[in-house]
């Protein structure tokens, strides 16, 4: 089976984990902010934090934002799930916002219609988690004036778009953001196994966030709120969690990280090469809005709905492992005992009935390449 998304490890990868652990390290030592200070570098933002894993990384968002009961957060309903348990986790209620089919972002006129309509019964989010979907840049500059009219955070799940670039800026940069959150998940960009990351420009977000990253401890005298009774002294000024990252995985990280701007041009190598061979056939491909650099995480076809299930079982059959990417949010059980319905964000609904993800990843041959778009051409003529 090819599957649609896979991790490259190289033997430098390897020897790199090897190293940590013949060290004095295991978990949080000297990799950990050489990781961070890395990630900081490469995306052009003041402060990064690296966690135990993406949704770690958006859960420690929306507490630093100071979400909480009361509060709500919005997102895109075609995201993993993540983007909007995170919202929950933090006792806040969730809502969504409709996609711009052009790009399968939030889309910014359905943001503007729907910040219109909470200012006036006194609903406006807190924040918005605006996902940059396969690795395509949401309309930032768009959503980023919205959002500053109405005094509303913004969040960006990068997860799918490390080395993705929008304008002159690298996703990750915040730019337009308070914080961008990365996962590094073996199916994502770049992997560190299980880890995440989170970029701000903000230092006060940024000590937030270290702080409620291992269990709300402070360690700095000058910050004490009690008087320090000793050397050992430390103080937990708040509930936090475990979601630290270890030195082995930073240690991976590290050295993924440095081939990331590699892999990402491989994708649209192979991204390209799709797109040629498949402007034949009956079918639409998503791609970055115009101007705009994806990180094509994921390449993700369009075809007549009453086609689309006949062609994923057909690509199935034909050892290729077709996904698709996502299930509207709101319409997971879960999520319908909140209130939501199949109904309520239609251009999501569409768009999901029509998309399958074709395998993407560096190392995906030619040979493996001309079988999936022949295996494609077959169902469809
Ligand atoms: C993978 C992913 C996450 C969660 O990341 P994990 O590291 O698996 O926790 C969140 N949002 C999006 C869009 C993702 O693709």
């Amino acid at each position: 089976m090819i599957p649609y998304g896979k991790q490259t490890v190289t033997d430098e990868d390897i020897a790199s984990v090897v190293e940590v652990l013949k060290s004095d390290w295991l978990t949080q030592g000297p990799t950990v902010p050489r990781f961070e200070q890395a990630l900081a570098d490469y995306t052009g933002a003041s402060h990064c934090a690296v966690v135990s894993n993406g949704t770690a990384a958006l859960h420690l968002a929306c507490l630093a934002l100071e979400l909480g009961p009361g509060d709500w957060l919005w997102t895109s309903p075609i995201s993993f799930l993540a983007s909007a348990n995170c919202g929950l986790y933090c006792g806040a209620q969730v809502d969504f916002v409709d996609i711009d089919p052009a790009d399968a972002n939030i889309c910014p006129k359905r943001l503007s219609e729907k910040l219109e309509r909470a200012q006036k019964c006194g609903r406006l989010p807190k924040a918005v988690v605006a996902v940059h979907m396969a690795g395509n840049p949401c309309q930032l500059k768009e959503i980023r004036e919205l959002l500053h009219r109405y005094e509303v955070s913004l969040i960006e799940d990068a997860c799918h778009a490390i080395g993705a670039r929008y304008d002159e800026s690298r996703i990750g940069d915040c730019r337009y953001s308070d914080i961008t959150v990365f996962s590094f998940h073996p199916v994502k960009v770049i992997t560190s196994g299980e880890g995440g990351a989170l970029l701000t420009n903000s230092d006060i977000l940024n000590q937030r966030i270290r702080q409620l990253r291992e269990h709300g401890i402070c360690r700095d005298p000058q910050n004490f709120i009690q008087t320090q009774e000793g050397a050992w002294y430390y103080e937990q000024q708040e509930l936090g969690w475990n979601y630290r990252l270890t030195d082995l995985q930073a240690a991976l990280g590290l050295s993924q990280l440095s081939r990331c701007d590699e892999a990402v041009a491989e994708r649209n190598r192979i991204a390209q090469i799709y797109d040629q061979l498949l402007s034949e056939l009956p079918l639409d491909t998503l791609k970055p809005m115009p101007g705009q650099r994806s990180s094509y995480h994921l390449y993700i076809i369009k075809v007549a709905e009453e086609k689309r299930a006949g062609l994923f079982a057909h690509l199935r059959s034909s050892r290729i492992g077709a996904q698709v990417h996502y299930i509207p949010i709101h319409t997971q059980p879960s999520y319908q005992k909140l209130g939501f319905s199949w109904g309520d964000f239609p251009a999501a609904e569409s768009y999901y009935r029509q998309t399958l993800s074709l395998p993407i990843f560096p190392g995906l041959s030619e040979a493996e390449q001309d079988h999936v778009v022949a295996s494609v051409r077959d169902f469809l003529s």
